[in-house]
């Protein structure tokens, strides 16, 4: 029995049979070429780059049956075939060096990689592993070299790679496909996202992992703990089976209460909705018994289509067909979010040194209102086929509400002209997410119907910790003293105004922070990633009012984050052995 560590990126433990993708890796040769031919180097070069990008358009088509967020994933590939370092750094390779294409490119690849792995940045290894994915893609039509096809799997396997390139995910049997492990990836791969799409159980960030298993060889995928097993051993494979039987049983029985009604086992109900990034989620949210959308954020209506930004009436078309679907439920549309962790290539933003303090959300939005406008006149008309509400993203004055405001009357002034009718009193609500939002609030309130907080970039600014920075992730505590005060302090605003408060940042999707929430202070509604509704909904059928205000409590009367932390794990475990105890094992303890 062999058992390698890697990076969990899909829940789940899957066992089979290995299908190992042996793709010998390409042999690229070093030719000199004459100075005449150095033209048609850069001809096959261009063309290979070209052919590269038709066939990642090709599968992008195919992606959008997988989920939308695999498709924009592709995209970026797409982007990274035009970068110009790419393309002149190989030319001048050519040109200088006197180099055939597949050469100069290699050379291009181990020069980006040696500056990569200078880098201890968990995001940007991912962005390496894409490059070289990409790059491998164009040398390969260079070379004229024939991928193996996995179409030719015609049992259930356990597919072990060194990588699995997106127009692998689109040509696999997927019903074949039981769990994969890889050697390339990170955190945010695309493999990651293809496969919990799927819910196919993966790990990925295994090195060496193809030359530590023969196809044929039974293995396990533990997408929980993030570990391979290669040729269990008969109390191992016993162990694992357990594993999968307990993890399986235990999503079922989450699954069976899907639909039971969110409230306290005392009759307090809190609305758990789902956030979207796309249409295609709505699906999900209402298969995890969600009742609407708490967040739907826009950008990626704009990323996925960079070249032709979304008009008016594709937004209305899009928006009322998300209404109609979570009918009578509300749908709550935020207007763009551009900016900081969210660029957008399309909307010819100037490089900024600080992007997180600089012109994003609604500063973008207000700089630049014709896409404002347009969402606004989109929310507007399709608001006659449901409850729809508008959030605004990043606000630090009360006044940005106000301006935000004075373009959503702009907006009906336009379509009572057209006489095309909307949902007058349609609702609009500002994320809190900034401090100074938090701390203003009783001002934001008296412009606002509800207000949503975002704890995502709350936790953020406040502890002044980047959210997508590896070096500082250990101090992303969302159970940090300060965290706690200032969320009070947002809900006794809200309470004393008697306005609706949201929760819509991952915090409110964590089941272990659901008691300490509720008693914090009154949450109207908890909108999250979809799969995350039924466990959260569970924990909060078991609990009581009273039992989470004193959880909250004497969560607020410690000192330290480390203290509560533990705190509020201790006491969830204690109240909910069945579903904190074994979560990071699902092991013995479960039977
Ligand atoms: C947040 O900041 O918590 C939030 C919900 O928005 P986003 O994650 O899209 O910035
Ligand atoms: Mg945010």
């Amino acid at each position: 029995m062999r058992k390698f560590s890697g990076i969990q990126v899909s829940n789940g433990v899957a066992f089979g049979e290995a299908y190992l993708l042996d793709r010998s890796r390409i042999c690229v040769v070093q030719r000199n070429i004459t100075r005449e031919q150095i033209p048609e180097e850069i001809r096959r070069l261009r063309g290979a780059i070209e052919k590269s990008k038709t066939q990642m358009q090709e599968i992008k088509k195919r992606a959008g049956s997988v989920s939308d967020k695999y498709a924009i994933i592709l995209d970026t590939y797409t982007l990274l075939l035009e970068d110009d370092i790419l393309v002149n750094e190989t030319i001048e390779n050519i040109e200088k060096d006197l180099l055939n294409a597949e050469w100069a490119l290699t050379i291009t690849l181990e020069k980006f990689t040696k500056l990569f792995n200078n880098i201890n940045d968990e995001y940007l290894k991912g962005k390496q592993d894409d490059l070289d994915l990409v790059v491998h893609g164009v040398i390969k039509n260079l070379v004229g070299h024939e991928q193996e096809n996995l179409s030719d799997i015609d049992r259930p396997v356990v597919l072990i790679a060194h990588a699995i390139s997106p127009s692998d995910t689109i040509l696999m049997p997927r019903q074949y496909v039981l769990g994969m492990g890889t050697e390339a990836g990170g955190k945010t791969s695309h493999v990651g996202i293809f496969a919990s799409a799927l819910g196919i159980p993966a790990v990925v960030g295994v090195p060496d992992l193809t030359q530590q298993v023969n196809s044929g060889e039974t293995v396990i995928i533990d997408g929980i703990n993030g570990e391979i097993i290669i040729d269990p051993d008969e109390e191992h494979y016993e162990l694992y089976k357990r594993k999968q039987q307990n993890y399986l049983r235990y999503e079922k029985t989450l699954l069976k209460e899907v639909n039971e009604p969110s409230t306290t086992r005392d009759g307090h109900p809190v609305q758990l909705m789902g956030n979207i990034e796309s249409s295609h989620e709505v699906k999900s949210v209402l298969r995890f018994g969600g009742e609407g959308i708490g967040l739907y954020r826009t950008e990626y209506l704009y990323l996925g289509n960079s070249r032709d930004l979304p008009t008016e009436n594709d937004l209305y078309q899009n928006f009322k067909d998300v209404v109609r679907a979570v009918h009578p439920a509300p749908l709550v549309i935020r207007t763009l979010d551009i900016g900081a962790d969210k660029p957008l290539p399309g909307l010819d933003q100037k490089a900024e040194e600080n992007p997180a303090l600089g012109l994003r959300g609604i500063r973008l939005s207000l700089k630049n209102p014709i896409h404002l406008i347009n969402q606004m006149k989109g929310a507007l008309r399709a608001s006659l086929y449901g409850k729809i509400k508008i959030l605004y993203p990043m606000i630090s004055y009360a006044e940005e509400v106000t301006e935000a405001n004075r373009y959503l009357q702009k907006a009906k002034e336009e379509l009572r002209k057209e006489q095309i009718p909307f949902d007058e009193d349609i609702q609009i609500g500002a994320m809190i997410e900034t401090p100074a939002a938090a701390l203003s609030v009783r001002q934001i309130l008296k412009v606002t119907d509800f207000i949503s907080i975002g704890t995502n970039d709350l936790i953020q600014y406040l502890l002044a910790v980047d959210r997508a920075n590896e070096n500082v992730a250990h101090l992303y505590q969302p159970f940090h003293p300060a965290i706690l005060a200032v969320l009070k302090l947002i809900f006794d605003a809200a309470a004393q105004a008697n306005k609706p408060v949201a929760i819509c940042g991952e915090l409110g999707g964590d089941p272990m922070a659901t008691a300490l929430l509720l008693g914090l202070g009154n949450v109207h509604e908890l909108s999250m990633d979809p799969h995350s509704i039924p466990k959260v909904k569970k924990i909060l059928r078991e609990l009581t009012l009273d039992e989470a205000r004193q959880l909250a409590d004497k969560a607020l009367a410690l000192d330290t984050a480390e203290e509560i932390d533990s705190f509020i794990r201790e006491e969830m475990r204690k109240r909910f052995p069945y579903d904190f105890d074994r979560d990071s094992a699902f092991g013995e303890k479960t039977a």
